[in-house]
């Protein structure tokens, strides 16, 4: 086994820190408190190449490998987690599905914009009655010969008005079930596709996620993922990889917590000393520390298995659910370490423990997680 990261690897770290210190940082706190999404950053993200980081270079990705995106997106979660949960999305859920099942037109005209940053993706799943029970889809596709005729609502999309490319899952053969589900390439500004409303959320509040409506929206049918009924297939294959993503922005988060505790209990006085120097202290940074790098296994074993064509259903549920439990533990004990000053805006640290919550909800709550594993494990 060899845990070194590689010269490139190494860079890509360091190429996200400086961009999420430089660009991420400023005015961070300020989105949050006003919900404001973060335009320019993602902007720029998709100028550095981290908007398609495993897309081939033949469709305008960066062509790196999980690990290196794993390393970008801890680094930038560290920082700001609204920042990266939009790039795990326009990553692992648009962009990663469109080039491993897209036909080549749908490349050539969805996945180039999105690969490149210019454009922005979202994944449309969700719905107000259907969220870890993904098979009862209520949205429909019904079939109309040379198009899709979308029907229904899809609820908590991330990017939801940001992103001009949507991926609608949607049901059109009820008789057949999860198999009649179809995977429809949805843009912004067809005939009955209408944003709604903005969630005022707990955390990652510069993201924006929203409700949306489609009413009779006309879909061409060459707009169509895979064969008739992967829908469904082709969700789960997404949300997989998808989880790998959101591991490594709850590992990101963890850490950031963590170094900034680690600092604060450097240099606060308490009776006479640092508080680093009181046992309490140090011992919750010494578990924090343990935990945090027993998660980092677990997501950059996600990466490599995913890297080297092995089957990732099982580390990446296995990932997500450790980094998503630790990410949880150390931003709460990173409040507790610094007193009262954890309690207000200007620490970060109230910030990052409101954002770590979601990463045991998207993508698969901590409970399925668990299902995932255990069936895994009873095969
Ligand atoms: C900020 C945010 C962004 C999101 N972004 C997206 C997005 O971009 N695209 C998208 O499609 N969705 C998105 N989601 C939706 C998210 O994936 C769902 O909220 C999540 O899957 C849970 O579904 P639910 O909310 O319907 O909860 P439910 O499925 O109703 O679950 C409620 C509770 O019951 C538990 N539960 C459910 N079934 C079982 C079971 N069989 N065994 C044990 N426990 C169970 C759950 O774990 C949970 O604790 C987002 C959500 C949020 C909050």
């Amino acid at each position: 086994m060899d845990f070194k990261l590689t010269e490139e690897q190494q860079m890509i770290k360091q190429a996200a820190r400086d961009f999420a210190q430089t660009d991420c940082l400023p005015g961070v706190i300020e989105r949050d408190d006003q919900q404001k999404f973060p335009q320019d950053q993602i902007k720029k993200m998709g100028e550095l190449g981290f908007m398609g980081m495993m897309v081939s270079p033949e469709y305008g990705g960066s062509g790196m490998d999980t690990l290196s995106y794993v390393l970008a997106m801890e680094e930038i979660s560290k920082i700001d987690a609204s920042c990266s949960v939009a790039m795990s999305v326009n990553n692992s859920l648009v962009c990663w599905g469109l080039e491993k099942f897209g036909t080549e037109e749908q490349k050539q005209k969805y996945l180039k914009p999105l690969a490149s940053g210019e454009k922005i993706g979202a994944f449309c799943l969700s719905e107000p009655e259907a969220g870890s029970d993904a098979t009862s889809q209520r949205t429909t596709a019904e079939d109309k010969g040379d198009y899709y005729l979308l029907n229904g609502t899809k609820n908590w999309i991330t990017n939801g008005n940001s992103a001009s490319i949507y991926l609608v899952i949607a049901q059109t053969d009820p008789e057949k079930g999860h198999r009649g589900i179809n995977a429809l390439i949805v843009e912004k500004g067809m005939d009955g596709f209408v944003v709604g409303k903005k969630e005022d959320k707990l955390g990652i509040r510069g993201s924006d996620t929203h409700s949306l409506m489609f009413t009779d929206v006309k879909v061409p049918k060459e707009n169509r993922i895979g064969e008739d009924g992967f829908g469904f297939k082709f969700a789960m294959k997404t949300l997989s990889g998808g989880r790998i993503g959101i591991a490594a922005q709850a590992l990101g988060i963890a850490a950031g917590a963590y170094e900034l505790a680690l600092k604060y209990a450097q240099e606060r006085k308490a009776f006479g000393k640092e508080i680093m120097r009181h046992q309490a202290i140090a011992f919750k940074l010494a578990d924090m520390h343990t935990e945090i790098e027993a998660a980092r296994m677990l997501v950059y074993r996600a990466a490599l298995d995913k890297d080297n064509g092995e089957s990732f259903d099982l580390s990446s549920a296995m990932a997500k659910l450790k980094a998503s439990q630790v990410a949880m533990d150390v931003t709460v004990e990173a409040v507790q370490i610094h007193g009262g000053y954890g309690y207000v805006k200007e620490y970060h640290v109230e910030r990052l423990m409101r954002d770590a919550k979601i990463t045991q909800i998207y993508e698969g709550t901590s409970e399925i997680q668990k299902i995932v594993i255990s069936r895994a494990i009873a095969d």
